[in-house]
């Protein structure tokens, strides 16, 4: 539990990052630089501050509305190791854990090692919202996601059924 986080911020309750009331951990750090990315403050992996698994874990449980906890960013892949132990604590307390990601979803599949741990969070997720930001497809009238291009997918189905099963909340 004082497995350690490099995070850009977080915000305790939320309605706009995920389903129902969540708690949402932006983790500092991201490869991708999307054109137009909202959050270019969490690009640098130098930056941002240290904090453990057991800080965000009682601050989830401080609160007892939250539907979840959703990790976003900065790339969460790039910490997925300790998110992961993060992802296990937070669902042993009955809520839900979803990501955002600049990676596809087809990407952290076939990139998935034992050393980056990519596998093991997304085993932990409900949904992934997946994809760069292109801001080409930017639009505000989508649910949780940027650009158009992007897509929310329900990983517990799309890992048992080896395909990629979108979420009905697309
Ligand atoms: S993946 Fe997200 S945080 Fe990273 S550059 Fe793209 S929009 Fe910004």
């Amino acid at each position: 539990m004082n497995t350690e986080l490099r995070l850009a911020g977080v915000i305790r309750e939320s309605i706009v990052d995920g389903p129902g009331w969540r708690f949402v951990v932006f983790v500092q750090g991201c490869p991708h630089h999307c054109l137009g990315c909202q959050n270019p403050q969490t690009h640098s992996f130098d930056e941002g501050y240290i904090t453990t698994v057991e800080n965000i874990v009682n601050a989830v449980k401080e609160d007892g509305l939250l539907t979840g906890v959703t990790l976003s960013g900065g790339e969460p892949f790039t910490q997925a190791k300790p998110l992961t132990v993060l992802a296990r604590e937070i669902r042993k307390l009955g809520l839900d854990v979803m990501a955002f990601s600049g990676y596809t979803y087809e990407e952290l599949i076939n990139g998935a090692t034992e050393e980056n741990g990519w596998l093991e969070l997304l085993s932990e997720l409900s949904l992934l919202i997946d994809g760069r930001f292109v801001e080409s497809q930017k639009s505000l009238e989508l649910r949780f996601r940027g650009s158009r291009n992007q897509r929310i997918i329900d990983v517990q189905k799309s890992l048992s059924t080896n395909t990629v099963v979108l979420s009905e909340l697309n």
